[in-house]
């Protein structure tokens, strides 16, 4: 899923519409609702996007496509976090 900055909808099972700002971290691909008063994440400025909390806090830039490529090599998400985080 790649939309940053986009728009999530959501159907609950009662029929009601709960719209919610969404972006994905562009590091781990992960879509992150933005709620008032909540762990917005952060600014990646190497590749100018917006990252999650955990991939913030890491410092580091490592885009999706760099640990998709790891993961081709047979790397686990484990291992690859694990890289990330040592440099
Ligand atoms: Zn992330
Ligand atoms: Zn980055």
């Amino acid at each position: 899923m790649r939309n940053p900055g986009g728009y999530a909808i959501w159907t609950y099972p009662d029929g009601k519409n709960v719209e919610q700002d969404s972006f994905t971290c562009a590091h781990c691909n992960q879509v992150v609702f933005i709620k008032p008063q909540a762990d917005l994440g952060g600014f990646c400025i190497k590749c100018m996007k917006n990252v999650c909390g955990p991939c913030a806090d890491l410092g580091v830039c490592h885009p999706f496509e760099k640990k998709v490529e790891a993961m081709e090599k047979g790397k686990t998400w484990e291992q690859i976090f694990k890289e990330v985080k040592n440099g």
